[in-house]
């Protein structure tokens, strides 16, 4: 575990929370969470799974977004994803909806898919997802069976809206909280390279 809030502005910005001074996660790790889980503090967090520095977050995240510029430029919609395990990039998959002729190929669940070949439970168990957006519902429900436990997003479902108008839009937040199990989600994340993916992808006009 490093020290390091080196990256902490763009959360600063969501929520108005001034974090620590940078050298000592583990003795102010109750605070930053906090912070990075301020827009439902009464979630159910776990502790363990959010425990890495900010900056190791927005790497991974914007590995993410790069997933889904590339799934742009194969012709499909302009989303990607990876699994981190022990703090390396395990796998990755990006959106795949025209190219395989399936709505519900989304990177989460084409992820997942991958998941579930090539790791273990416990390897999955003990994984944190990134993705390019938040997880829209149908991608929550498969993250939370396939026991996904720590989820971390850039773009929200809706600043996505509002470039592709609002569809079944549920904060994944709503969803994971009726769950038994907690899941530790952060976001949204460095938002403005999120939505640069998606501007003059979207014809649909908001509603
Ligand atoms: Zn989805």
């Amino acid at each position: 575990m490093g020290t390091l809030l080196a990256g902490v502005e763009s959360e600063i910005e969501l929520h108005e929370t001034v974090p620590m001074a940078s050298d000592d996660i583990r003795k102010h790790s109750k605070d930053w969470m906090q912070v990075v889980t301020r827009p439902l503090d009464s979630s159910p967090v776990a502790p363990e799974l959010i425990m890495a520095p900010l900056n190791a977050h927005e790497q991974f995240v914007r590995q993410a977004i790069a997933l889904a510029s590339q799934a742009r430029g194969e012709g499909n919609h302009p989303f990607g994803a990876l699994l981190v395990l022990d703090g390396e990039v395990v796998l990755t998959a990006t959106n795949s909806v025209i190219t395989d002729r399936d709505p519900t190929a989304h990177a989460e669940t084409n992820l997942i898919a991958r998941a579930m070949r090539h790791l273990s439970p416990d390897q999955i168990g003990r994984a944190v997802l990134y993705t390019s957006c938040e997880p829209c519902a149908m991608c929550v429900g498969k993250i939370y069976w396939a026991r996904i436990r720590s989820v971390v997003y850039a773009l929200s479902a809706q600043e996505l809206a509002v470039l592709a108008g609002p569809d079944f839009l549920v904060p994944c937040r709503e969803l994971f909280l009726r769950a038994t199990e907690a899941v530790a989600v952060i976001g949204p994340m460095l938002v403005e390279e999120a939505r640069a993916v998606h501007v003059g992808f979207w014809t649909k006009p908001a509603a």
